[in-house]
């Protein structure tokens, strides 16, 4: 039997591939893992957790309002981004060092460099030659794409950047109405900076619920984001004053930075993978089974190189049952059905389960509950923002399909509402649990009436 350096070699030490690492170790097993950046990935170095303190940050602006509405004088209140940057780069510097110090406890190698496959079982390592193993783990996430035709495309930031910009802008303008447009279209606009949000398509967060997505739109525009829908970069100039964006039906705008938020692609490239005789999808993502596992008897892939749900939770559990399959004899598939997701734009969503189109057109007949009402917090104050709450309910089973909110602390209400609808929650089940008060989540469970349809269902 061949001999080989180790047990697993995991390429990538992002969410999915330190989580795979370490349970894989914990098995005894003689792991490594390669990484050519930090080690943390896209989460933890330039994702949702840096994100999270930018909309942390960017979020005072609209409390400081709300603030004076409660009798607070704040005056003279500024905002000093080198000061945030640094303590952010501090936050995420201890972060990195915690997933390192985790892969070493598990008893797993760390190899600084970039990997690259030469075939199934051998890997080079840039500056540290080449090492040998049993098994393979490809945990290599995605990168922002370009759109490369477009002229000018080179001027624009993409999210990589927007987390280490050397000052604030005065102007944005940011391209894409998914994630993280949305969500870094917040974060400017909290922080003073004049945002322009501009999508192709009709309306942002394309897949999310239709309620969700103009309730949404309607919100940014009141907190000041200028968005234009239907609109799209025929090229980018630089200007004497910083860019100009020059848009579909002619028109133009200028700013200071020009982001891309307009996807992101599995990172595959160098890889090797022709080497090893791994096969992609037509969409360009490593291919796998249910198991994770690719074409190759012995490479595997998880998270977002694998491009089927591209969240850090996900990558994580996809990494776990690879290794509990794999190194503790414990077959496990991770279910990809009912996961919840947040979008962190102000104020924010959760989500879990089917839009209501969706679920019209996988079960045919379904109820609606839909409230639009004013939080206490801002009836208080005279502002004019607005929750969104919805529940999807199949008629045939009673089952609550789909849940979705827009508003304060969405994200966390999300959490617990995917909990039930994991377990098969019924509507009769979900009306039986008595309302928390005053919560903004009690409408949820006190949403009786059914929604008719045209704008005549509970609008507050
Ligand atoms: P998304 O796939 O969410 O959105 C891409 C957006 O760009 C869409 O609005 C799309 O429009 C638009 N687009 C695509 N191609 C072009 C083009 N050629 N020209 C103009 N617009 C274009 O990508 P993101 O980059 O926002 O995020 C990537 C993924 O990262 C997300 O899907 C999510 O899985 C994950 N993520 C999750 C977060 C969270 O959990 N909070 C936060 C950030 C990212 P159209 O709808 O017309 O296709």
């Amino acid at each position: 039997m061949a001999t080989y350096d180790y047990d697993l070699f995991v390429i990538g030490a992002g969410s999915g591939g330190v989580r795979a690492a370490r349970v894989a170790a914990m098995s005894g097993a003689k792991v490594a893992v390669a990484e050519e950046h930090r080690v943390g990935g896209t989460c933890v170095i330039r994702g949702c957790v840096p994100k999270k303190f930018m909309v942390y940050a960017s979020e005072f602006a609209h409390h400081f309002k709300t603030a004076k509405g409660y009798g607070w004088a704040i005056e003279g209140a500024t905002f000093d981004w080198p000061t945030f940057l640094a303590e952010k780069d501090k936050e995420i510097a201890r972060l990195s060092g915690i997933y390192v110090r985790n892969l070493q406890n598990a008893g797993a190698e760390l190899a600084h460099g970039k990997a690259r496959l030469l075939d199934a079982h051998t890997v080079t390592i840039d500056g540290l030659g080449t090492r040998t193993a049993d098994k393979i783990l490809i945990a290599t996430g995605g990168r922002p794409w370009r759109p490369s035709g477009l002229p000018g495309c080179d001027l624009a930031i993409t999210s990589n950047e927007a987390f280490q910009l050397a000052e604030l802008p005065r102007r944005i303008v940011i391209a894409g109405g998914g994630y993280i447009a949305v969500e870094f279209a917040g974060i400017f606009n909290g922080l003073g900076v004049e945002t322009t949000l501009v999508h192709r398509g009709p309306n942002i967060l394309r897949g999310f619920d239709d309620d969700v997505r103009s309730h949404l739109t309607e919100e940014l525009e009141k907190r000041g984001i200028k968005v234009l829908l239907g609109t799209q970069h025929t090229a980018i100039e630089k200007s004497a004053g910083g860019f100009v964006s020059k848009f579909s039906g002619d028109h133009e705008t200028e700013s200071d930075v020009v982001m891309f938020a307009i996807g992101r692609e599995p990172y595959v490239e160098g890889l090797g993978l022709e080497a090893a005789g791994v096969t992609l999808t037509d969409k360009g993502a490593v291919a796998v089974d249910g198991y994770s596992r690719t074409n190759v008897e012995n490479i595997w892939a998880v998270g977002d190189v694998t491009d089927r749900i591209n969240l850090t939770p996900v990558a994580i559990r996809e990494g776990e049952a690879f290794a509990r399959s794999v190194f503790h004899d414990t077959p496990t598939r991770f279910d990809h059905e009912m996961v919840a997701s947040a979008v962190f734009s102000q104020p924010p969503i959760g989500s879990v389960g089917l839009s209501e189109a969706d679920a019209r057109k996988q079960y045919g007949k379904v109820d609606i509950y839909l409230a639009r009402f004013r939080p206490m917090k801002y009836t208080f104050t005279g502002a004019d923002e607005r929750a969104l709450m919805k529940l999807v309910v199949d008629c045939a089973s009673d089952k609550v399909v789909g849940c979705h909110v827009v508003g304060p602390d969405a994200p966390e209400m999300i959490q617990m509402a995917a909990i039930a609808m994991k377990m098969g929650v019924t509507k009769a089940q979900w009306d039986s649990t008595c309302a928390v008060h005053p919560t903004l989540a009690e409408e949820l469970v006190t949403m009786r009436e059914k929604h008719q349809p045209m704008g005549l269902g509970q609008v507050a």
